[in-house]
């Protein structure tokens, strides 16, 4: 075990020690392009998207100070975001940390493993939710859970949604039941489940896959009430990936892509057995529900959420200014307003992490809660805010985005043509063609077009979280503000 230079034992782990983890459990089922791979790393697709997962652990070393924090249970050092917060300092540390891992890849991979460590940290700090009915041996299992992901740095993905194979009716009620992830028996070693969920975004550079609650069940859908985690590689477990976005091929063409395709799965669970102490819910309809809304994990989860976002705002900011600046077009008034604009975003989104923090208290469990009346207003605008930050950075862009050649083209007899005619008043040509590409990145190519489609939906839709921030607003101040002029 690795120590500081004044003798803490270190849990987190390196970059190294997370590639060593994926080399030594290359026995899973992972399906991209019509073949089966049992190692990411051993794809040349797939590699990438595990070296910036690495890159994401070496950071947390690279800011030990601001990243690592002292386990509660025997002080060696643990990544931040598994620490239950239990004051307002936590919180404020915990966004710190989250910033630093975000800036490693620009806020574009949007489930690096701080987002399960938020969740299941908030989980086990709220046991007491998933033990309600007699399930003391599921909260039980949850908090064993939780201390294993911590101590053992853990890179978990989550797949919470049932497939859409026909909305308009109860996803339980869809083509016979079948296809929503279900229990269909029990032996000695643990459940049996069936079905699917999407989307496992991180699947491929997984150690673990976890399911919870990410929908309403009602009474006489208990086989559907399931909560529980398993390694990648458990038999009859199956990822099946959408095409790579990932372009391994050079950096200057595809400062992106190259890099942070998280890559997203739909799973399969071909009569999997979950050993029955990796069960957290089994058959209880009210706490599928419950353990979302009780345990504060709307607040802790927009917390992480939205710090990545705002990281990634600042980034379109910065790309949008540079730009500007690089090509002169940041003299026109209606530029300098679009890059307002972004300003404007990733400002407020700031002020929200300050607000919910500023705000936060200590809940009944115990466990210091972001406020999230800041968070709810963001949640049902920043699936807006990122994409109208793509076209944003479109309309200050231009047709540079296109006046882009390859890297291929600059080592090629046409390098001094490139070298003359893509010049700009503030750049040569080779870094006026690297930022376009790497902006193009962000908004146009496959990865810059998931990433939008990401935003809009990743968090569940705008249009249902915004309702949802009317219902549960407190109105009372702006109903007393109406009430007073009603009578005489
Ligand atoms: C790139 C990407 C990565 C993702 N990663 C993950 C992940 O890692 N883990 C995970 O669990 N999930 C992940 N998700 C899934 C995400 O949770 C869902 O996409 C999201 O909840 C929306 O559900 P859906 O995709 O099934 O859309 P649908 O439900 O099919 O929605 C399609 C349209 O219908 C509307 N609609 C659907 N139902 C209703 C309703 N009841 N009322 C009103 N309008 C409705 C939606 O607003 C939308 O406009 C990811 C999604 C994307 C796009």
């Amino acid at each position: 075990m690795a120590t500081t230079e004044q003798g803490s034992a270190i849990l987190a782990r390196t970059g190294a020690e997370f590639l060593a983890g994926l080399a030594a459990d290359g026995d899973r089922e992972i399906w991209i392009g019509g073949e089966c791979v049992a190692n990411p790393l051993d794809h040349p697709l797939l590699r990438t998207g595990a070296e910036a997962i690495a890159r994401v652990y070496d950071a947390q070393h690279a800011h030990a100070e601001v990243c690592l924090a002292p386990s509660p249970d025997d002080g060696r050092l643990v990544n931040r975001t598994h620490l239950i917060p239990r004051s307002r300092e936590d919180l404020e540390r915990r966004r710190a940390s989250m910033e630093v891992i975000s800036a490693v890849t620009g806020g574009m991979m949007g489930r690096v493993p701080d987002y399960l460590n938020v969740t299941f940290a908030c989980f086990a700090g709220a046991s007491e939710v998933w033990a309600r009915r007699g399930n003391e041996r599921g909260a039980a299992n949850l908090v064993a859970y939780q201390r294993l992901m911590r101590d053992r740095d853990l890179s978990t993905t989550h797949a919470i949604m049932n497939p859409v194979a026909d909305r308009s009716k109860p996803e339980t009620e869809q083509l016979g039941g079948e296809i929503a992830l279900h229990k269909v028996g029990e032996t000695a070693e643990g459940i049996v489940v069936r079905g699917a969920r999407m989307l496992a975004t991180l699947a491929p550079f997984a150690d673990e896959i976890s399911v919870y609650p990410g929908s309403d069940l009602r009474p006489g859908d208990e086989a559907y009430a399931l909560a529980f985690a398993l390694p990648m590689s458990t038999p009859g477990l199956r990822f099946i990936c959408r095409d790579s976005f990932a372009k391994p091929t050079s950096t200057f063409d595809y400062p992106l892509s190259a890099r942070f395709d998280e890559m997203d799965a739909v799973v399969v669970f071909d009569d999997v057995v979950v050993p029955h102490d990796r069960v957290f819910l089994d058959g209880d309809v009210v706490g599928y529900s419950e353990v979302i809304t009780d345990s504060g994990w709307r607040g802790h989860i927009m917390h992480q959420a939205f710090t990545r976002a705002y990281v990634k705002l600042l980034f379109a900011f910065g790309l949008g200014h540079v730009m500007a600046e690089t090509t002169g077009v940041v003299r026109f008034d209606h530029i300098q307003e679009k890059l307002g604009q972004l300003w404007n975003m990733a400002e407020l989104t700031r002020c929200a992490l300050v607000a919910c923090e500023a705000d936060s208290y200590l809940d009944d469990h115990g466990v210091w809660y972001p406020h999230d009346r800041p968070l709810m207003a963001l949640r049902g605008e920043m699936p807006k805010w990122l994409p109208r930050a793509h076209e944003l950075l479109q309309l200050i862009g231009g047709g540079s985005f296109m006046a882009t050649p390859s890297e291929a083209d600059f080592n090629s007899p046409i390098r001094g043509d490139i070298e003359k005619y893509f010049m700009a008043g503030n750049a040569d040509a080779e870094r006026r063609v690297r930022l376009f590409r790497l902006a193009w990145d962000y908004i146009g190519s496959d990865l810059g077009g998931r990433s939008e489609l990401y935003e809009r939906f990743y968090l569940s839709d705008s249009w249902r979280m915004t309702q949802l921030a009317y219902r549960t607003a407190d109105k009372t101040a702006a109903v007393d503000l109406v009430e007073q002029f009603l009578h005489d």
